[in-house]
């Protein structure tokens, strides 16, 4: 039986004025049938995972390098995010495949490392709305997962977020059809290299566009074993009717 996850990222929204939202929103779910996970900005994860100890929400990272330290002006490691009080690191998000052009061995390096270091991953696939149009989604989403996920993935440590890039951000969502579609495909993929056990333990998430008003129906989708949020996740008064759709 998989954990459902409702899990949000701030990206570079918020200061330390945000931890009020994540108060809220313990307070608001204090036994939640799911669990929640936040990933704030690297300087709010430390004040975050601290707001956050007592309460079932765990705290998240947003990203780390492929090298356990050294010379990198800027970047964060996996031991720094695990230092904090991080216990997982989103990886592969579309955004930091276009604004950084990190590539799928780049990410699959992060996730190894990240794994070794004791967090566990949510690594995004997604495709473009011109791979979608040329009928590409599987072949694209396929690539991304072989190419993304390390060979030591179990079902603790990976998670995998589906994100058609056309839907993050613009309230545009593919049909429950074609996102049934695309998770019964990672289902299958994950079982064929993982086998039936690891393979049916992995949870799968869908993201982009997630809202209160959508997200029962999403959820009710076979294998959306929750979501990754971005906007909505930013406010408890938002996040809060996503994760009481998963309870
Ligand atoms: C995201 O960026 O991961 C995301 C899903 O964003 P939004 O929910 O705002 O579409």
């Amino acid at each position: 039986m998989r954990q459902k996850m409702a899990a949000g990222n701030w990206k570079m929204n918020g200061t330390s004025a945000s931890l009020d939202a994540l108060q809220a929103l313990a307070k608001a779910h204090p036994a939640p049938g799911c669990e929640i996970l936040i990933c704030p900005p690297a300087p709010l994860i430390h004040r975050a995972a601290q707001s956050a100890a007592g309460t079932a929400i765990t705290i998240g990272g947003q990203d780390c390098h492929s090298a356990p330290s050294g010379a990198h002006t800027g970047d964060t490691s996996a031991e720094m995010l695990r230092d904090a009080g991080a216990r997982y690191v989103i990886l592969g998000h579309s955004e930091r495949r276009s604004d950084h052009h990190e590539t799928s061995a780049e990410v699959r390096a992060k996730a190894r490392l990240a794994m070794e270091t004791g967090l566990a991953t949510i690594i995004c696939v997604g495709e473009t709305l011109t791979q979608r149009e040329a009928a590409n989604t599987l072949d694209i989403i396929g690539g991304q997962l072989s190419e993304s996920v390390p060979d030591l993935a179990t079902g603790e440590n990976l998670v995998i977020a589906y994100e058609p890039i056309w839907a993050i951000g613009t309230g545009k969502i593919p049909t429950m059809a074609q996102i049934g579609e695309v998770h019964d495909f990672l289902r299958t993929r994950l079982e064929a290299r993982f086998g039936p056990g690891v393979g049916r333990s992995v949870r799968l998430l869908y993201g982009g566009s997630v809202k209160g008003n959508n997200a029962a129906e999403i959820f009710a989708v076979p294998n959306v074993d929750g979501a990754l949020v971005g906007g909505a996740s930013l406010t408890a008064e938002d996040f809060s009717p996503i994760i009481t759709a998963l309870d």
